[in-house]
């Protein structure tokens, strides 16, 4: 299987070149010529397997280039029972009849990010082996905040490569900051930037197109790569979570074969609900896609209207991963929706870059919309929507997923719709535990108490228990501490590669 540049068709590489470079130098992403399909026989048949075998199976119809080997320790090493708290890695919950929700949030760092950036690594130095590389691989990351930390813990101390991340300096939650700032390992460095997710998006994005310093740090024997989602080993293992959630439902008998569900998917930089596109098109039996957004509505927008426009007011909200204006792999799904016409994906980029906006055409923008929903929802009804499911379920959920839940719930009131429905639940509410427990414990004065005994007032309230990885931060010592301008980012990693 082949991977080309949204940009331009011509730029050809294999998967395990696409998991390297994580972007392509005309600024493009790396998407698969074609798409693998899987019939609704094979879909069965993955039911009656593990986490880790349906994830070997999704894996290697994408990474042709790797061995049966290659993949399966890249799985073994990934989804283990030290690293996951749930058997079962991506439990589905059911809450009603229609409603289920998909737990993907029991990795190492409490969000739905390890369960790619756990496998990443993996995929990566088995690449840097097969491509004959010897450089050292840096990653660079920009982080809404729970990609970061993921980032760190997925490839802290891994032979031959290094880790930079940058962090909005307000712009993600307490527990989030302690994450990072106390990460452990040799070959990692964390920084926070005088910005918002986008800026600091857009200053790593620089140094990734910045030739001579590409030149420079070659000269030192290393490599630029990126653990962000613009990188396709970020997107295949999220792919698997949908069948293996579909396969969940089919084994207990909530479906049958060939029974279409709804996916709701609280979405930021666009990966997760690209990720069930893509399972969409390989065959799982999904109808509609639910994108959901908090006031940073930008997509809502697009979808209703075709135009994309990123000039509006940046807002920082309690879902904040989600707090994104620049969606990155909205350019995998427009290349697809634009049968693979890179000039044209070209011509939309240059005009984001240009005037902040771009316009689809009308046949594209049909094409989205046949296939997607979209709706957001504010931070009071975010608060509202973890209340009322506490009530109803006795069951707690973090301020993503509630965005999911509220969005899923306007769908249904406005189209009728029973068809039974995949709600991606995106992070552990311990993560965001002061949003939560306001939404929960009505006129508690959460201000005077300190993390940790937010979190043990969660543990009380939600009877659930604190993550060991959240409630062992205390007493951590404190490692990074440096702020820098987001002029000043290219210096920071010209300084850690020094
Ligand atoms: C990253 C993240 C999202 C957004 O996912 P995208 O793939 O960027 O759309 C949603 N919720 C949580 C908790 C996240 O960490």
């Amino acid at each position: 299987m082949q991977y080309q540049s949204t940009r331009n068709s011509k730029i050809n590489v294999s998967s395990a070149q696409a998991i390297k470079k994580g972007i392509s130098e005309d600024g493009g992403l790396f998407v698969p010529v074609s798409i693998p399909q899987i019939t609704l026989d094979e879909i069965v048949s993955l039911s009656e397997m593990s986490y880790v075998e349906r994830a070997g199976n999704v894996l290697a119809r994408f990474l042709t280039d790797y061995t049966g080997d290659e993949i399966k320790k890249c799985t073994t090493s990934a989804y283990t029972a030290e690293k996951f708290a749930s058997a079962d890695i991506a439990p589905v919950r059911k809450l009603s009849d229609s409603a289920y929700v998909l737990e993907l949030w029991h990795g190492p760092t409490c969000a739905f990010k390890d369960m790619a950036l756990q496998i990443l690594p993996h995929l990566l130095t088995a690449a840097i082996k097969k491509t004959g590389e010897n450089k050292e691989v840096v990653i660079l990351v920009a982080t809404s905040g729970d990609t970061g930390k993921a980032a760190l813990e997925g490839f802290k101390d891994v032979d031959g490569t290094k880790i930079q991340v940058f962090y909005p300096a307000h712009g993600v939650s307490e527990i989030q900051k302690l994450q990072m700032t106390t990460q452990e390992g040799g070959n990692v460095s964390v920084v926070a930037v005088e910005g918002n997710f986008d800026d600091a998006q857009t200053g790593v994005k620089k140094i990734f197109g910045d030739k001579e310093f590409a030149d420079v740090l070659s000269k030192r024997g290393c490599t630029l790569s990126s653990a962000n989602s613009i990188n396709w080993g970020r997107l295949v293992p999220q792919i698997v979570y949908y069948f293996s959630a579909y396969c969940d439902m089919l084994k207990n008998g909530e479906i049958k074969p060939g029974d279409k569900i709804n996916i709701c998917v609280p979405t930021g930089n666009f990966g997760n609900i690209l990720a069930a596109y893509y399972a969409k098109k390989m065959g799982l039996p999904v109808k509609k896609l639910i994108c959901a957004s908090n006031s940073n509505n930008v997509l809502t927008d697009f979808i209703a209207t075709g135009t994309y426009d990123k000039n509006r007011t940046f807002h920082t909200t309690i879902s904040p991963s989600m707090d994104i204006i620049i969606s990155s792999n909205l350019e995998r799904l427009l290349f697809i929706m634009s049968d693979g016409n890179d000039e044209l994906i070209k011509e939309y980029m240059s005009s984001l870059a240009a005037d902040g906006k771009y316009t689809v055409s009308d046949e594209i923008e049909k094409k989205i919309k046949d296939e997607f929903y979209a709706g957001y929802c504010s931070d009071e009804m975010t608060k509202k929507e973890i209340k009322k499911i506490y009530d109803k379920y006795s069951y707690v959920v973090d301020t993503h997923t509630a965005v999911g839940l509220k969005v899923y719930e306007d769908y249904v009131n406005e189209t009728g719709d029973t068809a039974k429905t995949v709600i991606a639940s995106t992070a552990n509410p311990f993560k965001f535990n002061k949003s939560v427990l306001s939404a929960i414990t009505e006129g508690k004065n959460l201000d005077e108490l300190n993390e940790f005994e937010l979190l043990d007032l969660l543990a009380e309230t939600s009877n659930m228990e604190i993550p060991y990885s959240l409630g062992s931060l205390k007493g951590k010592e404190i490692r990074f501490k440096t702020v820098c301008s987001k002029e000043d980012m290219k210096a920071q990693t010209d300084k850690f590669l020094s």
